[in-house]
């Protein structure tokens, strides 16, 4: 009879941890996936610091990635009445 019961609870607690290593495992997932900001443009997240922030009127603030701006700059050369260097 106690064997039967030891034998449930080592099952029951193997279940526990598996279930809270499972519940750890998704949140750090989930961390990871809410980190960051997404790029304005391209919709792709990038860490906060390797993006450029500006704040369009009061409220708005946009992100956009180096990938992003240096496109555009290269669009912004390529206009026929750009006049700068
Ligand atoms: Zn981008």
């Amino acid at each position: 009879m106690y064997v039967t019961l030891t034998i449930l609870f080592l099952i029951l607690l193997l279940l526990f941890v598996f279930y809270g290593w499972g519940l750890i495992i998704r949140r750090s997932g989930q961390r990871d996936d809410e980190s960051g900001e997404k790029c304005s443009l391209c919709r792709q997240r990038f860490p906060l610091e390797s993006l450029v922030e500006r704040e369009i009127g009061d409220y708005k603030l946009l992100h956009f990635c180096t990938g992003c701006i240096d496109e555009l700059s290269r669009d912004a050369k390529n206009l026929p009445t750009h006049n700068y260097q």
